[in-house]
C-alpha cells in the first residue's frame, strides 16, 4: 500500500472534475484520480449542447432560463440554485470559448444557438434558441478543451485509479441529527488497475466528480462505466443520497440499443411520429410539441405504444423523422447521430425515419450539496472539506427532471465553484489524520471477491438487475412493480454475496472491478426503488400510475436516503426529507 499526500484530491476527470481541476490546481496542490483515461469520460459522449441565455440569435435572458429550469424540474428544483446556474451560464460558456472551444457560429461570427426541450421565451410562450453547440459533438469538444487546458496547467492525473472508498473521521464537536458525531474528510482509497496496488490519498479537501449511475438499467444511453461508484462510496460511509428516485428517460434512444440520438435533432426540426405517421406530440404538448420536457415526451411515446399506435411488427417503438430536413443541414448540424442511424440500424436518415424508444439517461439525484458544492451530512450539517459536482451531485438544479443542455452547464458552473472552494478550504485548513488502517474496507472487499469460490457470475446478476429495473422502475411505475423490483434486488444482493471472478490476478483485473461496480449498482438501485415506493405522487421523471398527479402538500420535498443497520443487524435504508428552496416561483400546473 502507498500513501500520497495532496491538498486537494478530485475524483473523476469528466467535465466536472476537470473544470474543478482548472480552478484548484493553481491554488492548491491537486491530484485528479480517474478510473478512465480523462478523454474517455462520459462527458465526451454528450451531443446536443450547453444552455446559456446569450441571446445571440433571438431575445433571451437568464430569468427565463431560471424559470424553465424550475418548471422543467416540476418544482422540485431549489430555486436559488437554479438562479445561480442560469446567471453563471453566460460566463461558463465564455470561459470555454476563451479556453479554445470551437462552437458553431452565426453568420456574424457569434456563438450559434439552437432549440432544445423545455427552453422557452416568456415563461413558456414559444421555444427559444438557447443551446450553444459544436455540431452534435458538444461534450467531446468540452472534454477535449478542458483536458488540453489541464495539461497546459500541469494538472497531475492518476489515470486508471479506481476510488473505492471515502475516508471520513469523526468530529466530536459536532452532533448530527441522527445523534452521531459530525464527519470531516481525510482522503480516499484507490486501486491502481495496472498493478492491483492500493493507494491511499490523504487530502485536506476532496471533490467527487465521478458521474452518473445509469447502468442499473438495460436500455440506456450511459457508458458501461457509469456505475455510481462515488454515490455508493459516500452512502456506505453513512452520507445521505438525495432524490435518487428521479431518473431521466430520454425520449430518443435507438430502438432496443438505447444509444442516444440527441434532442438537438428535434431542436433542428425533427418530428416524432407513430405508426399512422401522426405527429402525436401535438396532442400532449400543443405549444412545445416535440420540444416538451423529456419526461412528458417519454410518457407520450409509451402511451402511443400502449394504445396500439407503436411502429414495427411488435408495435414497440415510434419514429424520429428527419426526412423533411435538407441533407446539408443534417450533415452540418447532426453528423454523428445520422451516422449512428446508418451504422447501427442500416437506415438512411435523409430518406427514412429512425426507430426510437426512451432510454435511461440521467440521474437527477446524487450526493446532496449546497450552492458552494459542499456535501451535506444531513439537512443541517456539511462534511467540512468534502465537495461534489456534476452528475454524482444533487444541488438540486434539476429537481424531478433535468432540461436538456443543463447538465453540461451544471458541470461547468458547479465544477468551477467546487474547484475554487475546495482549494480555498485546503489553503485555510490542516490535513486531518488518517484513520487507522485506512485501506481495510477496500482490501476486504477486493479479497472477498478475488478469492471467493461462489458460483454466481457477475454478468448474470447484472443482467437480472437491469431487466428488473427496465420492467419495474422505468417510465411508468406502480406500487406493485416497485415492490417487485425491491424483492428482485434483495434476492440479487444475496446472489451477489456468492459471485466470484474468473481472473484471480493482480494486473489489469477488469473482471474484479466489474464485480465491485455491480455491488455499487445494486446498492444504488435499492435506494432508487425505496425512494420511488415512498413517493406516492407523480412528478417529473417519477411517474406512479397509482398516484398520477403531483402532490405538493405531501411531497414537495427532497428525499434524503441514509444507510442504516436495523435491529436484526441487517442493512436498511432510512428515508428522511428536506424542504425545497423556493424563492419567487409558485408551483403551477405543468403544461407545454
Ligand atoms: C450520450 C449522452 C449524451 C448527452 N448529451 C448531453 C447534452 O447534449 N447536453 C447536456 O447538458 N448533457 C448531456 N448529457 C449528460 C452529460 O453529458 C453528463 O451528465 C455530464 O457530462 C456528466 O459529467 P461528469 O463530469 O459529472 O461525469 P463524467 O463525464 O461521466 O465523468 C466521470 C468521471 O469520473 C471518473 N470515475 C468514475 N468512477 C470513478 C472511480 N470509482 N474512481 C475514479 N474515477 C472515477 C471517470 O473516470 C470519469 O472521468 C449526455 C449524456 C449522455 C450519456
Amino acid at each position: 500500500m502507498q500513501i500520497h499526500k495532496y491538498d486537494t484530491v478530485i475524483v473523476g476527470a469528466g467535465g466536472a472534475g476537470m473544470r474543478a481541476a482548472i480552478e484548484a490546481s493553481p491554488r492548491s496542490r491537486t491530484a485528479v484520480l480517474t478510473k478512465l483515461y480523462p478523454t474517455r469520460s462520459h462527458t465526451g459522449a454528450a451531443q446536443g449542447g450547453m444552455a446559456a441565455a446569450l441571446a445571440n440569435v433571438e431575445e433571451d435572458n437568464w430569468e427565463w432560463h431560471t424559470f424553465d429550469t424550475i418548471k422543467g424540474g416540476d418544482y422540485l428544483v431549489d430555486q436559488d440554485s437554479a438562479e445561480i446556474l442560469a446567471k453563471e451560464a453566460i460566463d461558463a460558456v465564455l470561459d470555454l470559448e476563451k479556453m479554445g472551444l470551437p462552437f458553431n457560429r452565426t453568420a456574424e461570427g457569434n456563438i450559434d444557438q439552437r432549440r432544445f426541450g423545455g427552453h422557452t421565451r416568456q415563461h413558456g410562450e414559444a421555444p427559444v434558441r438557447r443551446a450553444c453547440y459544436a455540431a452534435d459533438r458538444t461534450g467531446h469538444m468540452i472534454l477535449q478543451t478542458l483536458y488540453q487546458n489541464c495539461v497546459k496547467q500541469g494538472v497531475e492525473f492518476f489515470n486508471e485509479y479506481y476510488v473505492l472508498d471515502l475516508l471520513l473521521v469523526d468530529d466530536p464537536e459536532v452532533t448530527l441529527a441522527s445523534g452521531e458525531p459530525g464527519k470531516r474528510v481525510a482522503g480516499v482509497v484507490s486501486y491502481e488497475l495496472a498493478t492491483g496496488e492500493i493507494h491511499v490519498f490523504q487530502a485536506k479537501s476532496v471533490i467527487f466528480a465521478s458521474g452518473g449511475a445509469g447502468k442499473f438499467f438495460k436500455v440506456t444511453s450511459n457508458a458501461h462505466t457509469l456505475t455510481g461508484d462515488g454515490q455508493a462510496a459516500a452512502f456506505r460511509r453513512g452520507l445521505p443520497l438525495e432524490d435518487m428516485e428521479f431518473f431521466q428517460f430520454h425520449p430518443t434512444g435507438i430502438w432496443r440499443m438505447g444509444i442516444l440520438l440527441t434532442e438537438g435533432a428535434r431542436g433542428e426540426g425533427g418530428i416524432l411520429r407513430n405508426k399512422d405517421g401522426e405527429r402525436f406530440m401535438e396532442k400532449y404538448a400543443p405549444v412545445m410539441k416535440d420540444l416538451a420536457s423529456r419526461d412528458v415526451v417519454s410518457r407520450a411515446i409509451y402511451t402511443e405504444i400502449r394504445e396500439g399506435r407503436g411502429c414495427g411488427p411488435e408495435g414497440d417503438h415510434v419514429y424520429l423523422d428527419l426526412t423533411h430536413l435538407p441533407p446539408e443541414q443534417l450533415d452540418a448540424k447532426l453528423p454523428d447521430i445520422t451516422e449512428f442511424a446508418r451504422t447501427y440500424l442500416g437506415i438512411e436518415p435523409y430518406t427514412d425515419p429512425i426507430p426510437i424508444q426512451p432510454t435511461a439517461h440521467y440521474a437527477m439525484g446524487g450526493m446532496p450539496t449546497n450552492n458552494d458544492g459542499e456535501v451535506l451530512a444531513d439537512n443541517d450539517h456539511i462534511v467540512p472539506g468534502l465537495y461534489a459536482a456534476g452528475e454524482v451531485a444533487c444541488v438540486s438544479v434539476h429537481g424531478a427532471n433535468r432540461l436538456g443542455t443543463n447538465s453540461l452547464l451544471d458541470i461547468n458552473v458547479f465544477g468551477k465553484r467546487c474547484g475554487i472552494n475546495a482549494a480555498e478550504y485546503a489553503a485555510t485548513h490542516e490535513h486531518v489524520e488518517l484513520p487507522e488502517n485506512p485501506e481495510t474496507l477496500v482490501v476486504e472487499l477486493l479479497e472477498g471477491l478475488r478469492t471467493g469460490t461462489g458460483t454466481e457470475k457477475v454478468h448474470e446478476v447484472r443482467t437480472a438487475l437491469q431487466e428488473s429495473m427496465d420492467a419495474n422502475a422505468m417510465v411508468f411505475r406502480t406500487e406493485q412493480t416497485l415492490k417487485q423490483a425491491a424483492e428482485d434486488i434483495r434476492e440479487l444482493k444475496m446472489r451477489y454475496r456468492n459471485v466470484s471472478v474468473q481472473d484471480k490476478g493482480k494486473r489489469f483485473n477488469t473482471d474484479l472491478l466489474e464485480a465491485v461496480e455491480l455491488g455499487n449498482l445494486l446498492d444504488l438501485a435499492e435506494v432508487l426503488v425505496a425512494g420511488a415506493l415512498a413517493r406516492e405522487e407523480s412528478r417529473g421523471g417519477h411517474y406512479r400510475e397509482d398516484f398520477p398527479t403531483r402532490d405538493d402538500v405531501n411531497f414537495m420535498r427532497h428525499t434524503m436516503a441514509y444507510r442504516e443497520v436495523d435491529e436484526s443487524g441487517k442493512d436498511a435504508i432510512r428515508l428522511d426529507y428536506k424542504p425545497v428552496v423556493q424563492t419567487r416561483y409558485q408551483p403551477m400546473e405543468r403544461k407545454y
